[in-house]
């Protein structure tokens, strides 16, 4: 007979992670995680390009039940991200849990036994009661539509993929994208190359970084009192939360929170960059929070150096020595980075085939319907299943928040279904349908519906132009949910089968 775990978990990132620290707690402990990297940490394991750092100030983007008293920085860079994940893996006994290299290829419900099937790549099934997925937004590379990228005869490098034996040193490089990952990498660039082309398509707000040391003795003091930490983590956090909800969420209302995002970003641009046709093309012609703006104070000066080049014409090819843009001009290249992002609304959501009861086709009914998942967590004919990276689930600030939202949502949901005798969840549809109406009248006056938001080629938008990523309510009312949602929101029964 299938052994039948309490729960499989596909990814062992921070959001893989909570979620199993949530189940340890609940007292299920018979857990597997599979990861298809060779180690944990998610995307702080995948990404190691240089100038990897948060964006978000390090005291709020971490557990708030795991406090790290020792970030080196206000923004904290990638390795120390990845060196708190293997510290919370420990403490919290989740490596036993993890299986690393075992890429998932799907999952289906088995309604006769009430247990989840899920199928690795190499053919083996693991069964579980319950089915986690933490895949991650941001886990699926974007390779460029561009032709040639693969007659390239040089080093073509995909920042996900970082090879940090490609040497940089007076090379001739070109980069194509200027989203959040490239203006973290530009100025390393900058520095190393002998001659650096940026190619871009479309300008990103930059703000100014207000970042530095942590010195010792303040770390002394977050290390010996935590609630000194809890207070900055507290500031932080409400800083993020009124320039996302005025700012994005009440654009209709407060357009003027918006306009201070876009003027602190333009003010920025016309202190760094004196030349006013540079200026002109690093100027964004959409509103401010239409696609997620960045902070670096090193990005635009390294712009302007002579040996670096802002190319805005279109790409038309690349061949074996470089790039060529539809102008029909050249540059020729030692090495080429695709700092090109990531692949949301095609490859992911879901990251793997999902069926559910009924032979429902997660990705599939997604595609035909609308996208939506309950309190960005749970949807209809899938028991027993939480989906972390749902649409509406991410704040679109620290994903910390999410995570514990997600948390509280699943003690309450599970404790209701124990206190209940049952075995098995499953949100109605009426819950799901006035979950999604509720969410699509809230973005009726954000920016993204109520702004101009055409030209700037955002991820938060789906094939069919809507902008269901982000959850367009303050994390404070995501988590009110998560603890006070209606339990009759869901359908509880009895397993056909007790494993
Ligand atoms: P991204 O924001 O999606 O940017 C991709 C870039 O590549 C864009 O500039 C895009 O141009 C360009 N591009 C893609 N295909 C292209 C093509 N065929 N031709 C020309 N240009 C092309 O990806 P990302 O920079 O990797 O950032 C993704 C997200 O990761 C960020 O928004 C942020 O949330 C997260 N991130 C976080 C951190 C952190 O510190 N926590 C650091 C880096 C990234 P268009 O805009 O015109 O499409």
């Amino acid at each position: 007979m299938t052994h039948v775990h309490d729960a499989v978990i596909v990814g062992a990132g921070f959001g893989g992670m909570g979620a199993a620290i949530q189940l340890r707690r609940m007292g299920y402990d018979d857990l597997v995680i599979l990861e298809r990297e060779d180690d944990l940490g998610g995307t702080w394991h995948v990404n190691r390009y240089p100038g990897l750092a948060v964006d978000i100030p390090s005291s709020t983007y971490s557990y708030s039940f795991e406090p790290n008293p020792h970030w080196s920085r206000l923004f904290a860079p990638g390795p120390e991200l990845k060196a708190y994940a293997g510290h919370v893996a420990d403490k919290y006994d989740l490596r036993r849990h993890m299986r690393f290299d075992t890429p998932v290829a799907g999952a289906h419900w088995d309604e006769d036994a009430s247990h989840w099937v899920v199928t690795l790549e190499d053919g083996a099934e693991i069964a579980g009661r319950f089915l986690l997925t933490a895949t991650g937004f941001l886990s699926q590379p974007k390779m460029p539509d561009i032709a040639g990228v693969d007659s390239f005869e040089g080093e073509v490098i995909h920042t996900t993929a970082w090879r940090d034996e490609v040497e940089l040193e007076g090379k001739r490089i070109g980069i194509i994208g200027t989203g959040a990952t490239a203006v973290q990498l530009i100025p390393k660039l900058g520095k190393l190359a002998r001659h650096l082309t940026v190619y871009q398509r479309t300008p990103i707000y930059v703000s100014p970084k207000v970042d530095g040391k942590v010195p010792a003795p303040v770390r002394a003091v977050f290390a010996k009192a935590p609630i000194s930490q809890k207070a900055t983590r507290l500031v932080g956090s409400s800083i993020l939360e009124v320039m996302m909800v005025a700012g994005v969420l009440h654009y209709r209302n407060a357009p003027w929170a918006n306009a201070i995002g876009k003027r602190a970003c333009q003010q920025h641009l016309k202190r760094q960059v004196k030349d006013p046709e540079l200026r002109r093309k690093l100027t964004p012609d959409y509103d401010f929070g239409c696609k997620r703006p960045t902070f670096s104070n090193t990005y635009y000066p390294t712009l302007t150096q002579s040996h670096v080049d802002l190319e805005t014409t279109s790409i038309d090819h690349v061949d074996a020595t470089g790039i060529v843009t539809t102008d029909g001009r050249r540059a020729d290249l030692d090495v080429l980075v695709l700092a090109t992002g990531f692949n949301l609304w095609d490859a992911n959501f879901p990251a793997i085939k999902i069926v559910g009861r009924e032979g429902r086709d997660l990705g599939q009914w997604w595609r035909d319907n609308r996208f939506c998942a309950y309190e960005g967590i749970s949807v209809p004919r899938f028991p027993n299943f939480i989906s972390l990276n749902s649409p509406y689930s991410y704040s679109g600030l620290s994903y910390f928040t999410t995570i514990e939202t997600q948390m509280a949502h699943m003690e309450r949901l599970l404790g209701a279904m124990e206190e209940k005798g049952a075995d098995v969840f499953e949100v109605k549809d009426e819950a799901n349908d006035a979950f999604l109406d509720r969410m699509t009248e809230l973005l009726g006056n954000s920016v993204f519906n109520a702004g101009s938001c055409a030209t700037a080629r955002s991820y938060y938008f789906n094939q069919h132009g809507e902008a269901v990523l982000l959850r367009p309510t303050s994390t404070i009312s995501a988590h009110r949910e998560a603890v006070r949602f209606p339990i009759d929101d869901y359908d509880y029964r009895r397993a056909r089968v007790t494993a």
